[in-house]
């Protein structure tokens, strides 16, 4: 175990819809620079779990801990409820289907958050909302509204703005899933230099070859419970459970 300083911790994560039970018991620890796949059926739990991680959902029970930032759950009840803010904004978040704002220019979906969040000063926001346009390759586009671009320009919009806020690490819930097969491959290539440049990184993703070749773990789901974790190669090449054998054939 690498004594890196632990960015996020969830502990006995539990989610219940009504009387199903979505997530029994979920316990993950992510380490700054990790990349950690989650890799699961339709239906699994994956972005459920994600959205636990930023009480987008609120979990029913369990504990949430981001940079020292505790929130306990019993019953449906966050304790610390003033954490979750401070979460939120450590935790950049991408959606599969980008979530940007369409009544604003690229430009302005980047330099919001700074600017009415962070409080940062206009100019700063800009140049810096420029400079992570221009990483992620869309400068000749900041003047552009979101539907003017591709869905592979919007998602790494996304990416950039997500960015902007300086995140301690980033959840992507299957940011490829909405676009065309010709485009996936854009996206993937930015998160791939995220990794490289030592994000630390959780995603929800059905491709494999960014969960074999690019993660430092994978985490699959089955049924609400991590049903097999470990090192990338390993997992691949020596499924211990027949769930995931099952599951890698289906989609390799
Ligand atoms: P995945 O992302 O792995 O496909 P989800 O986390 O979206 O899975 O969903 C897990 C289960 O929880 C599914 O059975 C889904 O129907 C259910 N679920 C998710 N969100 C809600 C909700 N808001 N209300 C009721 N059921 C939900
Ligand atoms: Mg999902």
């Amino acid at each position: 175990m690498s004594q890196t300083e632990i960015i996020l911790k969830a502990e006995g994560i539990h989610k219940s819809f009504g009387s199903v039970e979505v997530l029994k018991g979920i316990s993950l620890e992510a380490r700054k620079h990790d990349v950690i796949s989650i890799l699961g059926s339709s239906g699994s739990g994956k972005s459920t779990f994600l959205r636990c991680l930023n009480f987008l959902e609120t979990p029913t029970s369990g504990k949430v801990t981001v940079h020292g930032n505790e929130i306990l759950v019993r019953n449906g009840k966050p304790q610390n409820v003033r954490h979750i803010e401070e979460i939120r904004a450590r935790l950049g978040m991408v959606f599969q289907q980008f979530n940007l704002w369409t009544h604003r220019t690229v430009l302005e979906n980047v330099m919001e958050g700074p600017v009415q969040v962070k409080r940062q000063p206009k100019a700063e926001a800009r140049d810096k909302a420029e400079a992570l346009l221009k990483r992620v390759g869309l400068e000749e586009r900041m003047g552009m509204y979101p539907s003017q671009l591709s869905g592979g320009q919007q998602q790494r919009v996304a990416i950039a703005r997500a960015l902007a806020m300086e995140p301690d690490a980033i959840l992507f819930d299957e940011p490829t899933s909405a676009l065309d097969p010709e485009l996936v491959g854009e996206v993937l290539k930015v998160m791939q230099d995220l990794a490289a440049e030592g994000r630390t990184m959780i995603v929800v993703t059905h491709e494999m070859g960014f969960a074999r070749e690019v993660s430092s773990e994978v985490v699959f789901l089955h049924e609400g419970r991590i049903a097999e974790q470990g090192p990338p190669e390993e997992m691949f090449t020596n499924p211990r459970t027949e769930v995931f054998e099952r599951f890698i054939a289906k989609v390799m």
